[in-house]
């Protein structure tokens, strides 16, 4: 079997074994460099991959290397930098080079806002996959209008713009305007004062493909709505594409009218929900590497860890924190780090901790890996360490019984009762082990966090 093949079979052993996302983030550009007697080298395309397959993934590689080629072998990484990368590569502290900026100008877009660096999780899948469809054909998917709502920061006004700068770049003579719903009010009610509203509606009437963003801002504003209601009638009739996007579900734009809401239910809504906490550290690699910057691993995750919901406020912190190192001539650290983040997100986001939080951190404890802990092994220290876990996420999560389960090896609810009272009574009965709960109660306690920080 050649080495192509090899390593086929173990990306096929892996893939079963972790979410499909997750497979996709870290192991696409994985590819077996060469065997030797004592260990596999893999090529990787960065650094951070490198760290993450390491810190996350080795035992799996580990599995899959020794079922394949039936010894146990070291597993090796190479980063191979990937020099492809674009003249302009998108970058997050923006640059006013003069052709970007001549860009703009012709198509009001910014530049970095692409599909290729737009993250794939789950909670933004359906909505970049409308996006891309949308973009590749536009007026010719029952994605008309394609409407994409979620809280901020989430990435709307990305797709949106992706969609325009994927347009601009393939379809040139396509006429594409992008503006928001302020702009676009702003500029009708200006039409209206100096007598021009004719002509503004004539402009917006020659449209190939209109992007306009947060159409929350329509709410109450009875005219501009009736305005825009017919200009959306006119492009849609023409076939023209229509995509819009709103912080809130169509069904709370309270102040719309009901024949405006009607309309965009005739196409595609899709929310995109914030994102899981890989997807968020890939974010955070992809900025830091388009800037050619180099983070240590447990600093993305922990800014990763500590913002949830927000993605430019994850951007904002890595900023912020790079920011700091250079005023400060201070390395980026793991304790600057916490300095920002306890700056932006005040003591609020260490009150809560998750199962996931338990999970990491009983594994570091029992020294049982992440993978043990959320499998099915009777194993009796894994079983033990399961069962632990199980009664701290009980006791600092508001997760129920039946998540807790889920989470922990697809157990039901009863396995996570029963675990609980074997964990009591064995702290009942064994004071050593009693002192080893109540201490790693503390170190769990979110306002003990605080006070290590
Ligand atoms: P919204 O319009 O929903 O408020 P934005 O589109 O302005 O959010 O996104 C906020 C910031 O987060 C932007 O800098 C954007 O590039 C970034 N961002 C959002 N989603 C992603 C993603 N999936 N991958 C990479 N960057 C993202
Ligand atoms: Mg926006």
């Amino acid at each position: 079997m050649d080495k192509h093949q090899i390593w086929q079979n173990c990306l096929d052993y892996i893939r079963e074994r972790i979410p499909e996302q997750a497979y996709h983030t870290w192991f696409d550009g994985v590819a077996l460099k060469e065997i030797t007697a004592e260990a596999v080298n893999l090529a990787v395309p960065g650094k951070f991959h490198h760290e993450w397959l390491e810190s996350k993934y080795n035992s799996l590689i580990t599995d899959a290397v020794d079922r394949n080629i039936g010894r146990q072998l070291l597993v090796q990484y190479t980063v191979e930098s990937n020099t492809s990368e674009p003249d302009n590569p998108p970058t997050m502290i923006p640059k006013t080079r003069s052709h970007e900026r001549a860009y703009h100008n012709r198509t009001q877009l910014n530049s970095r806002y692409i599909f290729e660096n737009f993250i794939e999780g789950k909670s933004n899948q359906l909505a970049k996959a409308a996006a891309i469809s949308v973009a590749e054909n536009p007026g010719q998917t029952p994605f008309n209008p394609l409407l994409i709502y979620s809280s901020t920061g989430l990435g709307k006004t990305h797709l949106l713009q992706a969609i325009g700068n994927y347009t601009y770049e393939h379809a040139p003579q396509m006429k594409v305007v992008y503006l928001t719903s302020e702009k676009f009010m702003l500029d009708f009610i200006n039409a209206i004062q100096v007598n021009k509203s004719t002509e503004f509606a004539s402009m917006y009437r020659n449209v190939d493909m209109l992007l306009l963003d947060d159409i929350q801002f329509f709410q109450k504003k009875e005219q501009t709505q009736e305005q825009f209601f017919h200009l959306f009638n006119e492009l849609y009739q023409q076939g023209k594409q229509i995509v819009l996007s709103t912080d809130r579900p169509p069904s709370e734009l309270t102040g719309l009218k009901e024949r405006l809401v009607s309309r965009f239910q005739s196409g595609l809504m899709v929310d995109i929900q914030p994102p899981d906490l890989e997807t968020r550290i890939a974010i955070l690699m992809k900025k830091a590497e388009d800037d050619g910057l180099e983070i240590p691993f447990d600093i993305t995750e922990y800014i990763a860890t500590g913002i949830k919901d927000n993605i430019r406020e994850l951007e904002g912190a890595l900023i912020r924190l790079l920011a700091f190192s250079t005023l400060r001539k201070q390395a980026i650290t793991m304790e600057l780090a916490q300095k920002v983040l306890q700056d932006i997100l005040g003591k609020s986001a260490f009150t809560e901790v998750t199962i996931d939080h338990v999970i990491k951190y009983v594994s570091r404890e029992m020294k049982v890996s992440e993978r043990q802990l959320l499998g099915k092994s009777r194993i009796m220290e894994i079983a033990h360490a399961r069962q632990v876990a199980m009664y701290l996420a009980r006791e600092f999560t508001n997760s129920s019984l039946i998540n807790i389960g889920y989470h922990l090896g697809r157990r039901d609810h009863t396995t996570v009762i029963h675990a609980c009272r074997t964990v009591e009574k064995k702290i009942n009965k064994d004071p050593e082990f009693g002192r080893r709960i109540e201490r790693m109660k503390r170190e769990l306690d979110p306002k003990a966090m605080i006070h290590n920080l």
